[in-house]
């Protein structure tokens, strides 16, 4: 009878130690799905950023758009450009009445023609304005 006892006391103590150890495994598990979470986030952010193929500027067009904007309309940047920053509507030298208008169009890689402007833009040191795209494409 003690026999049986011992024998059920180390039965009960490998249980134990074996549901520890799955236990412990799948806290671990747990512990590290969040971490494997968190290192990809960053590469949403990037491949986000990787979408954006090329940047152009729209102003308003009408009777009531400064001279500026007008010859600002149409440019295209890509998206690391250094001018985009300076360019970057609204003006604050702009002499509409209306005030400015203009804004930047984000054009992402999936829309159909990117491609080729993108590159265009690439060759012709990341900025182009409109006639130049409008000649680009034609060819
Ligand atoms: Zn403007």
């Amino acid at each position: 009878m003690i026999r049986f006892l011992v024998f059920l006391i180390a039965v009960y103590i490998i249980y134990y130690l074996i549901k520890n150890s799955i236990k412990g495994r799948t806290a671990r598990n747990t512990y590290q799905s969040p971490q494997g979470h968190k290192e990809k986030k960053p590469d949403v952010v990037n491949t986000h950023l990787k979408e954006i193929s090329y940047v152009y500027y729209s102003s308003a067009k009408d009777g009531d758009t400064c001279d500026v904007c007008k010859a600002l309309d149409g440019s295209h940047l890509l998206p690391n450009h250094k001018t985009l920053h300076n360019i970057k509507p609204p003006h604050t030298d702009c002499k509409s009445s209306k005030g400015c208008r203009c804004t930047l169009v984000y054009v992402t890689r999936d829309e159909e023609g990117s491609k080729e402007i993108e590159s265009l833009l690439k060759r012709h040191g990341g900025m182009c304005d409109k006639q130049t795209i409008e000649r680009g494409l034609v060819r």
